[in-house]
């Protein structure tokens, strides 16, 4: 069969292809990429570009790495899938072993998800169901951060900011969840009180229509990559504890490693009540996502009506997913990954701070492998986009955001190329009707 020529890819793509959060018909460029190997893509005219997204925070081994390579293959050798219902397999449950081992104290379940946003929909049902199986049926709201993100389906869209995540589009549809500030203070600082108390608050007046307070721990990913101080976390969840509320770990951005712990809640050493994870959990590889709750969560829902947990997604614990997952939490394991991130985070904070010297830049901040770049105003990447493709690094800006979470396994003079392109590119940004764009 003939492979067809990247103008009809793109013709054809043009024509029927939806890309992420993007319009029909819409002159924003995409890229076509054959094949990515180590910290680098491939595109179909041969260039070369340094990753500095890891694909949305997961290839955090890079790609194509052939450890991973190899535990995909030898899987494939066995069974690339089944279905989990009466079933199990050696990979699913070596998995559900070793994520018990490596995540906080305490949670001893896992129920295996499709992606991040399932994960989430299914640790809100979890919360519910528990509550109601517990006797407090009303219990079955949540509270969220301002600035949080956790997912595109529609319960997990409710606990997302309401301004980022367009409550305004789906007003009539979405559950009314309670809203709580996004905590101001930085990583290195003590909680500000003012934010305890309002989270207080809120769990005070609402304690018994109230069944989870949902957060990301630490970082605050695509809702506007902001890091908060440990303290807050820790207050978070004994206020939790004091008004019995379930407090409910999002991991998926900050899992394995990339804010310097293995899970962020290790900043603030606590144990959430349901955890969930999902992207760099394969590595990349592969969609999958795993919910990780304490027995006594479970005990309750076994022991309620129905006594059943009521989820089951048709690629539930995918053998082929858990089998990379695996290979991909031993290789980051065995290897020095605290001093490779704690090495990246200097690289990001030396090769970014002149950024901050820019009058179109609001602020710079580092934590672990993210360097994010704060624009006083959007970011056009229409025209901005393929000023990093030209410098030859793949970085793509959103909302008045350009950010960098390399693969762990970046060299320093990739990771020097990547910086001094942002550095570059954002020095020749102007604001123009509202909108950062190239000055010439
Ligand atoms: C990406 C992300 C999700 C959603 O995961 P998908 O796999 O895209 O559905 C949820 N929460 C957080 C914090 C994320 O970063």
């Amino acid at each position: 069969m003939t492979q067809p020529t990247s103008e009809e890819l793109m013709r054809i793509d043009r024509a029927h292809v939806w890309h992420p959060y993007a319009a029909i018909g819409d002159a924003t460029p995409v890229f076509p990429v054959v094949s990515a190997e180590g910290v680098r893509l491939t595109l179909a005219d041969g260039r070369h570009l340094i990753d500095g997204m890891a694909s949305w925070w997961c290839a955090i081994h890079g790609y194509s790495h052939p450890v991973l390579n190899a535990a995909a293959e030898s899987q494939l050798a066995e069974m690339a899938h089944v279905m989990f219902g009466g079933l199990t397999h050696p990979p699913a449950v070596r998995l559900a072993e070793r994520l018990v081992s490596i995540t906080p104290q305490g949670l001893d379940l896992v129920f295996f998800a499709d992606s991040g946003s399932v994960s989430v929909e299914v640790a809100l049902k979890m919360a519910i169901q528990y509550w109601r199986d517990f006797g407090r049926p009303g219990k079955r709201r949540f509270v969220a951060l301002r600035n949080g993100y956790h997912g595109d389906t529609l319960h997990a869209m409710s606990v997302c900011d309401p301004v980022t995540g367009m409550h305004s589009l789906f007003r009539d549809v979405l559950p009314q969840q309670l809203f709580v500030p996004a905590p101001r203070a930085g990583f290195a600082a003590p909680a500000d009180p003012a934010d305890v108390r309002r989270l207080e608050q809120v769990l005070s007046e609402h304690a018994d229509q109230i069944a989870g307070l949902i957060l990301e721990p630490i970082v605050q990913g695509a809702g506007g990559m902001r890091f908060y101080s440990p303290d807050y976390l820790r207050a978070a969840r004994e206020l939790c504890d004091r008004h019995q509320v379930l407090l409910i770990a999002d991991e998926m951005a900050t899992g394995f490693g990339r804010t310097g712990r293995l899970f962020a809640c290790e900043h603030a050493a606590v144990t959430p009540d349901i955890l969930c994870l999902g992207k760099a959990l394969t590595g990349g590889y592969l969609s999958s996502a795993a919910v990780l709750t304490r027995r006594a969560v479970g005990e309750v829902i076994s022991a309620g009506e129905p006594g059943l947990f009521m989820h089951g997604p048709t690629f539930m614990a995918n053998p082929l997913a858990c089998a990379v997952a695996l290979a991909s939490i031993d290789l980051l394991l065995s290897s020095h990954w605290s001093e490779a991130i704690a090495h990246i985070e200097r690289g990001l904070q030396i090769g970014l701070a002149s950024c901050a010297e820019l009058p179109q830049v609001a602020e710079v901040r580092v934590l672990g492998a993210i360097g994010v770049v704060e624009l006083v105003a959007p970011v056009d990447v229409r025209s901005v986009q393929p000023r990093f493709v030209a410098e030859g690094v793949w970085v793509r800006p959103f909302g008045r955001l350009v950010y960098l979470m390399p693969p762990f396994v970046i060299e320093d003079s990739d990771l020097a190329a990547l910086t001094s392109a942002v550095t570059k590119v954002v020095a020749c940004l102007i604001v123009v009707d509202g909108q950062c764009r190239p000055s010439t």
